[in-house]
């Protein structure tokens, strides 16, 4: 957006010449790629996306084995057997877990075998010790057992060169199990972007310090950090810096190699001591946009090298809702995930809600489950330095830009940002 366009946006009320949510979205996501896969051990695989197809190089079972503790046989030997009719075999022998056998069941014979130890050649089901007599060198064998019985198959679960991964697949819990049980050490996954966090202000103090009179504790920092993490993402605090274009500059610099991606707070609307707009307008790497939103309308975004960089506003729930809609998808697109949106409920509002007509207003509700649907409560003003009133609510009630008034009773889309067991 040019300068001789910014000075046309006197009534921001109206909406006019703001640019829409979406399209906002959409100018910041095509500028977003996923992040170059990595070979990652599985442990840091853990929630990220694979990059490829995965194929098992293994069968899974690798090999047949026992699944109980009893006699490994030839079932034709052990047809007709019964309690008052039992077959005596021949013990030639033990299996043990985690050994090659040495013996092999030949006809007449058994093989004392562990559960999960692998079943001898020549032995083709199992006879678990309950159904059998041990008398040592003999065996009475009580029950009949079929070809295969008690015996856990090789390749029963996973063919070698079977699929056991899709690509675009998130690594779960069970994808890790299955990734190491095949051998797959180091799946090719998107990592996680590292999010270099930097908080612009004269104003600010570390939350360990005791602000003076008009100092006030920076807050963002920590609710990035939280966000970040919630996203998936790497959070790498930077820490305060001074509204003072040089220091910015460097400390962005400083912190180039070990990040994916930067976001400020703080600095980037019209004042005097806008030190992001400062530090890049008209640099033509990031651009500064006012869009129709409340809270959050003045934006920053672009690049810094090829790292993507936010520039969010400096109010406290401004900041929360800004990353929600702008960042989080962004970094989730960065993280190689398809699906970039929130869950949406629609929910019945508790209150009436009041609004600038002319853009999409977020309003921090707590949305709990009603005799009729969901319901959707305000949970205080709307100022945007409120934060308190953010940690209340689980979702963000849109409010549609051209109502000025949504009555209570009326529905909403709420999106929500904790997950149903907080
Ligand atoms: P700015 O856009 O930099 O003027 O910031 C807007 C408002 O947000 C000001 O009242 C700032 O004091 C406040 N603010 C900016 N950064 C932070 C922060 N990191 N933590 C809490 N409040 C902040
Ligand atoms: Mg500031």
């Amino acid at each position: 957006m040019s300068g001789s366009e910014d000075r046309r946006l006197h009534d921001h009320d109206s909406g006019e010449g703001l640019l829409a949510v979406d399209e906002a979205l959409e100018r910041v996501l095509s500028q977003i790629q996923p992040l170059t896969p990595l070979e990652l051990p599985i442990s840091e695989a853990y929630g990220c996306v694979a990059a490829e197809e995965i194929r098992s190089p293994t069968d899974l079972p690798s090999f047949p084995s026992s699944a109980m503790d009893g006699f490994a046989v030839r079932a034709a030997d052990v047809v007709g057997a019964s309690p008052e009719r039992p077959v005596e075999l021949k013990v030639v022998g033990r299996a043990m877990i985690g050994r090659r056998p040495e013996v092999t069941v030949g006809s007449g014979e058994a093989v004392r075998i562990a559960t999960g130890a692998p079943v001898p050649a020549g032995g083709d089901a199992v006879v678990p010790v309950e159904n059998a007599d041990d008398g040592g060198d003999l065996v009475r064998i009580f029950e009949a057992v079929v070809a295969g019985r008690h015996v856990r198959p090789q390749g029963e679960d996973v063919r070698r060169g079977d699929p056991i991964v899709r690509k675009g697949m998130r690594l779960g819990a069970p994808e890790l199990g299955l990734l190491a049980s095949a051998g797959v050490p180091h799946p090719l996954v998107h990592p996680r972007p590292r999010v270099v966090i930097l908080s612009t202000g004269d104003e600010l103090v570390p939350p360990t310090t005791e602000p003076r009179f008009g100092q006030i504790r920076d807050a963002n920092a920590y609710t990035l950090f939280g966000a970040v993490r919630e996203a998936g993402g790497v959070p790498i605090l930077a820490g305060i810096v001074r509204d003072d274009v040089d220091e910015l500059r460097e400390t962005v610099l400083s912190f180039d190699l070990q990040a994916d991606a930067f976001v400020s707070s703080g600095g980037v609307s019209v004042g005097e001591r806008d030190v992001v707009k400062a530090a890049f307008f008209q640099r033509g790497d990031v651009s500064f946009y006012r869009v129709a939103m409340q809270p959050g309308m003045p934006q920053g975004f672009g690049h810094v090298g090829d790292k993507p960089f936010f520039g969010l506003p400096g109010n406290p729930v401004s900041v929360f809702v800004s990353f929600e809609v702008f960042v989080r998808p962004a970094l989730l697109k960065m993280m190689g995930r398809s699906q970039l949106r929130r869950p949406e409920v629609t929910a019945t509002l508790a209150e009436e809600v009041r609004g600038p007509v002319g853009k999409l207003q977020y309003v921090r509700v707590r949305v709990a489950r009603g005799e009729d649907g969901w319901v959707a409560t305000p949970t205080g003003g709307r100022g945007s330095n409120l934060i308190a009133t953010l940690a209340r609510a689980n979702g963000l009630a849109m409010i549609p830009p051209g109502v000025g008034v949504a009555p209570a009773g009326s529905s909403v889309r709420v999106m929500l940002f904790r997950s149903s067991e907080d």
